[in-house]
């Protein structure tokens, strides 16, 4: 199946752009201070068929819709194959994206592909990257295969890592309310899920005052968000009303 691509997207795609090499200095800034360890896995290229790539520059042949989704959940499994979530039972990462899939698309039945691929993409750059490089890599890799616009919302909701935990907990606050409409999107789901996880499968080791305290930061960073979704926002209140 092909689907015809809209003349508009040609003129967006250049600012786009534009933006994007904004970033891409922003993030080589911010990571001055790493090195390269190891080159990214390069067998995942290897093996990757071409479905969800849009450099091929073919403008007839762009993927449908759902193909880019199946694309982005088979390349976030591969990114987080060895990655595991902090419960105790150690459930595969990958169970988290989808989770959020899961929020967005069936719950709050949201259908804009670009923010549901970039719901299964929202955390490889930041927990697959492990220095500039890789940051920059990855980020070129997702939007020659997914597009401009499901790179910049991942970029969005991506955390800096080179500040310290605290940091990065008060700027998501602080981000929250300039984040574009696709971005908020993501960000509740993010948070909805979190937060029914703490509830229903913690991180190990998390005592009583650390899980009220994720949900009240969570509940901070939705507040600062504002009423973006009515939907996702009943969502992530009947996960607060869970609170520990
Ligand atoms: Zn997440």
């Amino acid at each position: 199946m092909t689907a015809a691509r809209p003349a508009s997207l040609a003129a967006s795609d250049l600012t786009i752009q534009t933006a994007r090499a904004a970033t891409l200095d922003d993030s080589r800034d911010k990571w001055r201070s790493g090195s390269r360890k190891n080159a990214l896995d390069s067998s995942l290229r290897v093996n990757w068929r071409t479905t969800g790539d849009y450099s091929n520059g073919n403008m007839d042949t762009l993927p449908t819709d759902l193909q880019r989704l199946a694309a982005a959940l088979d390349y976030a499994a591969r990114r987080h194959r060895n990655q595991r979530r902090k419960n105790e039972e150690q459930d595969p990462y990958i169970n988290h994206p989808i989770s959020l899939l899961h929020v967005l698309a069936v719950e709050a039945h949201i259908t804009d592909a670009d923010v549901l691929c970039a719901a299964l993409l929202h955390d490889v750059i930041e927990d697959c990257a492990r220095n500039p490089e890789e940051r920059l890599e990855l980020a070129a890799e997702i939007e020659r295969r997914f597009g401009a616009r499901v790179l910049h919302i991942v970029e969005e909701v991506t955390d800096d890592k080179t500040i310290s935990k605290a940091d990065r907990k008060r700027a998501q606050v602080e981000h929250a309310k300039h984040l574009t409409h696709a971005a908020k999107l993501v960000k509740l789901a993010d948070k909805t899920v979190n937060l029914r996880d703490v509830v229903h499968s913690p991180p190990a080791g998390w005592p009583l005052r650390r899980r009220r305290e994720y949900f009240d930061w969570a509940n901070e960073v939705v507040q600062a968000i504002g009423p973006a979704h009515a939907r996702l926002r009943s969502l992530f209140d009947e996960a607060f009303a869970a609170r520990p």
